[in-house]
């Protein structure tokens, strides 16, 4: 979501591997045309080629418009992007993608699936899904941000990590209890649930509860096929638990994504 960190953390793991051991730096692109403030330098950047102000005013945009719009005249040379990539692709170990801020531009439009697509075919890729930890300790918050989650994952299809950021403000040992424990999450939801935080008024207040238990369901599936690491991109704490969920992923790339991939060609 936006908001949530995403930049800071793309910021925090270029920090990271510049102070690891044997230092190999990442090779970061940025795919938001309208950030305005960036702690790094990207090595690609979409600004540099996009003015996503010129594409607002050129095609009479507003502001999500303008952002499609130039992810997807981005997209077009996407092919020249990943050709430069893959050149570097022996002297780095990690490649970054920083996403736009209104994530669903880059989740759910062509653009964001064909850059999705054309990287995972080309490099073992992972997606870390960037939670705002202490915006989502309300129950029936946590549960949209899941669900959103998952619409992503069974989307892409690809290894998946779900990174509790800001963790320096709020801890993620209530969302991993959660996610293991489904009684646990049962009784939050009863305890201060849908009801407290249905604040339009309207609806059946019977038939939330009803809803949000047979999603939670869902979830608990979904939670078996993923893993979740607790970071604050503010203090690092954290980083390390996330590389070693990303050499897992790396592994798992190989064994399905891969698999599936050359099973389909
Ligand atoms: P993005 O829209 O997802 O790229 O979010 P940004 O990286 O721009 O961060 C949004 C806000 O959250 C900024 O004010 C950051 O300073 C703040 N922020 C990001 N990560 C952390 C963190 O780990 N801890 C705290 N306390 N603030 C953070
Ligand atoms: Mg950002």
């Amino acid at each position: 979501m936006a908001g949530s960190g995403k930049t800071t953390f793309v910021q925090r793991i270029n920090s990271y591997l510049h102070s690891t051991d044997s230092p190999k730096p990442p090779y970061i692109l940025n795919l938001d045309p309208a950030v305005t403030y960036m702690p790094f330098e990207a090595n690609i950047d979409i600004r540099d080629t996009i003015n996503y102000a010129e594409v607002m005013k050129q095609y009479n945009l507003g502001p999500n418009g303008g952002i499609l719009t130039a992810l997807n005249l981005f997209t077009t040379k996407f092919d020249q992007v990943l050709g430069i990539v893959e050149k570097r692709a022996e002297s780095v170990d990690y490649v970054i993608l920083d996403t736009p801020g209104q994530i669903e531009i880059f989740t759910w439009s062509a653009s964001g699936a064909i850059i999705t697509d054309a990287v995972a075919a080309s490099f073992p890729t992972v997606i870390a899904y960037v939670i705002d930890t202490a915006r989502t300790t309300a129950p029936a918050t946590f549960m949209s941000n899941m669900l959103y989650a998952c619409s992503i994952l069974y989307k892409t299809k690809l290894p998946f990590i779900l990174v509790f950021n800001k963790t320096d403000v709020q801890k993620h040992d209530f969302a991993v209890k959660w996610m293991t424990d489904f009684e646990a999450f049962q009784k939050a939801l009863q305890t201060h649930g849908a009801r407290n935080e249905n604040t339009s008024g309207d609806g059946d207040p019977n038939y939330m509860d009803s809803l949000m238990h047979s999603m939670s369901l869902v979830l608990d599936e979904f939670y078996q096929h993923l893993k979740a690491v607790g970071v604050s991109s503010v203090t690092g704490d954290g980083m390390k638990e996330f590389f070693e969920a990303v050499e897992e992923s790396r592994e798992e790339y190989k064994r399905d994504y891969l698999a599936e991939l050359q099973r389909l060609q």
